[in-house]
């Protein structure tokens, strides 16, 4: 972004004279190409900072001799971003269903809708029928209720990490948390639930080993200083061999509060995914408090999800710290939305039937082909992603690209993320929404374009498909 300082064009500032063929001398005048229709149009939507920004780029190139004088305002026309954020949407065909690094959940039609609907001004605290001050949230948290009724009470937090923060600070601050040796995990990006816990002052009491910890471990290091005790699902990695841990049922047989980490987020069994944890089964087992992220399996908005002993939820709303981890409007409209509307992608994208995706993927790939590109349809294989269900894969189909079209493609809109595998780029079905297929195969011709202009990539060009 310029300063209020940046000198415009026009101001006889001194600058190199030698530039190739004297192109500023032709550049129409910044406020000139600003009254560009369209320019002034984009500056309405966009903000006038933002127009000229990408128009100081665009005369840069000019200067340089990139591009004519002439040609300056439909070139800064075609530079214009979509929206005033940076943030692009990209189609997720890398296979992985929750992928962190994409924003994890997409939410469903129904829940942007009232995202939407909530982003103005919100009754979001203010009961409409008497004007007087309601409970934030409080629709959000009754359909929380709703999916999982063995839950006596519910809260929203900003995220899984916040979740257990707050549990952590209100209830075992300068106490212990009793926690397996086994379920001490890395959630990603450097981040580990042990410093997690001990940065809120409580203090961590390990028990067992790696792979094996049993009830009496946890027995043993249980005391009156004991906060409560923590179960870990461990969502992104798998233990196998010589393993034992303890479950929910066994755990709330102690004599203190027993905190579940659960990941996912699913309020209740999910049939494709039986090895996989849900908020009914642990409350049901015994769990006192439950905590989730909204944006994993659930299908939500990022959020921290807290279920479970009305006097612990109780405990952790009035604590000081609730207060700096409240989630937003935006947050609350999409998550109820999620809870009460129609299933959302995650939910479609794990129960899609391997033959429909295949079928999907031959459509794309002869559809290409008649575009003369090199393509095909494959079988494939998607996994859930950082959110859950670690080592299980679903069958999936695949369309099969060159290699070179994975960089390309990251720069068409939207956006296309692939995975590259056996010296191709896959681009995975299964997370992709069958009502965004057209907008995949216009933006794969459009990368496939860019690749073929600018030459063979290198086969090992480096490309993320980071899970
Ligand atoms: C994802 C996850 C977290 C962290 O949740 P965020 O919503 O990313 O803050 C914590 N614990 C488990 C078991 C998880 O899977």
């Amino acid at each position: 972004m310029e300063s209020p300082h940046t000198p415009t064009p026009h101001t006889p500032t001194p600058r190199p004279s030698a530039l190739p063929g004297d192109a500023r001398r032709h550049l129409p005048r910044t406020d000139v190409t600003l009254a560009d229709p369209r320019l002034a149009a984009a500056a309405d939507r966009l903000g006038r900072r933002l127009v000229k920004a990408v128009l100081a780029g665009v005369q840069e190139r000019a200067r340089a001799g990139e591009i004519p004088p002439h040609e300056v305002a439909e070139q800064a026309v075609a530079a214009l971003p979509a929206t005033a954020s940076q943030l692009r949407p990209v189609i997720n065909a890398t296979g992985v269903l929750v992928h962190t690094n994409l924003g994890r959940a997409p939410l469903s039609a129904a829940a942007r809708e009232a995202v939407l609907a909530a982003s103005g001004t919100a009754d979001v605290e203010l009961d409409l029928a008497t004007g007087l001050r309601s409970r934030r949230g409080r629709p959000a948290v009754e359909a929380l209720l709703e999916r999982v009724p063995l839950a006596e009470a519910a809260h929203v937090v900003n995220n899984g990490a916040a979740a257990l923060v707050l549990a952590a600070t209100a209830l075992a601050r300068g106490r212990d948390i009793v926690v397996s040796r086994g379920e001490m995990v890395e959630i990603g990006d450097g981040f580990r639930l042990p410093d997690l816990l001990v940065s809120t002052g409580a203090r961590l009491r390990e028990v067992g080993t790696t792979n094996r910890t049993s009830l009496a471990d946890y027995a043993a290091a249980v005391t009156p200083e004991t906060g409560f005790v923590l179960k870990v699902h461990p969502s992104n990695f798998r233990v196998t061999g010589f393993t034992r841990d303890v479950g929910i049922a066994e755990l709330s047989r102690l004599d203190v509060p027993v905190v579940a980490d659960l990941g996912s987020g699913l309020p209740a069994p999910e049939p494709v995914l039986p090895d996989e944890p849900d908020a009914t089964t642990w409350l049901r087992a015994g769990a006192s408090l439950v905590t989730a992220s909204g944006d994993k399996l659930l299908g939500g908005p990022q959020c921290g999800l807290l279920l479970g002993r009305a006097d612990l939820v109780r405990r952790l709303t009035r604590h000081p710290l609730a207060r700096a981890l409240r989630v937003d409007k935006l947050t609350l409209a999409a998550l109820e939305a999620t809870l009460r509307g129609p299933a959302p992608p995650v939910h479609a994208a794990l129960h899609a039937r391997p033959g429909q995706l295949r079928e999907r993927a031959e459509r794309l790939a002869e559809r290409l082909r008649r575009h003369g590109l090199d393509c095909r349809a494959v079988d494939s294989e998607a996994v859930i992603g950082g959110g859950g269900a670690p080592g299980v894969t679903l069958p999936s189909a695949a369309v099969s690209l060159p290699v070179s079209c994975a960089g390309p493609l990251r720069r068409v809109t939207p956006a296309v993320m692939g995975r590259v595998e056996g010296g191709r780029c896959l681009l995975d079905l299964r997370a992709v929404p069958e009502t965004e297929d057209a907008a995949l195969a216009a933006a794969v011709r459009q990368a496939y374009r860019a690749a073929h202009r600018a030459g063979p990539v290198p086969a090992d060009a480096p490309d993320g498909s980071g899970r």
